[in-house]
């Protein structure tokens, strides 16, 4: 292997890399907060995702303090549509131990990072390269796929198989433009499917390059995911209501609003269902209408025209696009302000859907 593939990855990005708005090339970005924000929402969001939410979240929460201050339903807002909203809940109690521990800064070490609410060894080394260009050794699945094919490594492997050889390749002084550019590499170059090996700084050396098995590599280990079944109740009053609860338990969801649901065996007949996968479940609930409030679950009526104000979880909001507000466009189309004819979309709810009347079983 070539002694300069570190300088050669380096060359290559500064001519090559992607502007995105949290980074800067030769060096440390110099708004910490802003690399923060950027790494929790990256954590399983695409970057075309996250670009739009980056520029509204600073906009709405422009500074640690801002953020502090805000309320949690607004945060859970301006997260809504992202998932694993774990993320939102944690960035807003970090935010508020920054202002009171940290006179609102972010700490300049790993050590200091990792004892904050939200950030794990990942985020910690990312937020130290990126805000402070130290040349900590970051793996995601970018990483972890350019690594394997430049050393043609073919078994199973986790992130922690991996981190050796990335540490080796880690420049000492340029930790953010090191960091930034194998994650672009990986991100436009040495992509899952159909490389573009001809473009990459490490052609003469890849070995899976050589023997022409980049698209088998890599194999990383798979974490089973545990099944879940269970039933969500759409509950409708006469005045065409639903009821909602807001989740107040620790964990996974907590904070945001919800049909009424509870793990259980499948029940038998016919019921439509939704399936939605959390990072270690996947959960299958069967959905129930029902008129009133038989089982006299909490919560409080609202029309589906507000559940707009209400932030709800990526799987609660699956179940009003498809089995709420499509079963209701008839009604809506009564109303002009809420349904528009020639682009046959729905303004309801949580934002403007298609309506497919061969959905609408009214
Ligand atoms: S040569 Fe191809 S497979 Fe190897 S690192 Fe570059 S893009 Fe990836």
């Amino acid at each position: 292997m070539s002694e300069n593939l570190t300088q050669q990855l380096l060359d290559w990005y500064r001519a090559n890399g992607r502007d995105l708005p949290w980074r800067i090339k030769g060096g440390a970005h110099p708004d910490a907060y802003a690399v923060w924000i950027s790494e929790i929402m990256l954590q399983q969001t695409t970057v075309a995702t996250v670009m739009d939410y980056f520029d509204r979240w600073m906009q709405k929460f422009p500074t640690i303090e801002a953020l502090a201050n805000a309320d949690l339903q607004d945060v859970l807002m301006a997260w809504q549509g992202m998932g694993y909203y774990t993320r939102a809940r944690k960035i807003h109690e970090c935010a508020q131990v920054l202002m009171q521990k940290y006179g609102g800064h972010i700490p300049k070490t790993r050590d200091e990072l990792l004892k904050l609410p939200g950030i794990g060894p990942y985020s910690a080394s990312s937020i130290c390269c990126f805000a402070y260009n130290i040349p900590e050794t970051v793996v995601d699945g970018n990483v972890m796929r350019v690594i394997a094919r430049l050393y043609g490594i073919t078994k199973e492997i986790t992130a922690s198989d991996i981190y050796p050889l990335a540490q080796k390749l880690t420049s000492p002084e340029h930790g953010a433009d090191y960091a930034s550019a194998i994650m672009d590499l990986g991100a436009t170059v040495c992509t899952p499917t159909k490389p573009k090996c001809m473009l990459c700084p490490w052609k003469k050396d890849c070995l899976s390059q050589k023997h022409g098995n980049q698209e088998q590599i890599p194999q990383i280990k798979k974490i089973a995911k545990k099944q879940m079944d269970g039933q969500v109740y759409l509950i409708r009053n006469k005045k065409g209501e639903y009821l909602i609860r807001k989740r107040t338990e620790k964990g996974l969801l907590n904070g945001l609003w919800e049909f009424p649901w509870c793990e259980g065996k499948k029940l038998p007949g016919k019921h439509p269902s939704v399936t939605h996968i959390f990072t270690h479940i996947k959960l299958t609930l069967q959905i129930i209408h029902k008129q009133e409030n038989p089982d006299k679950f909490d919560g409080i009526w609202v029309d589906p025209q507000h559940f707009k104000d209400y932030p709800f979880s990526t799987l609660m909001q699956k179940i009003i696009k498809k089995n709420i507000l499509k079963n209701e466009a008839s009604e809506y189309a009564a109303k002009p302000y809420m349904f528009d004819k020639v682009s046959k979309k729905l303004f309801c709810g949580v934002g403007e859907f298609d309506y497919d009347p061969k959905n609408n079983p009214s």
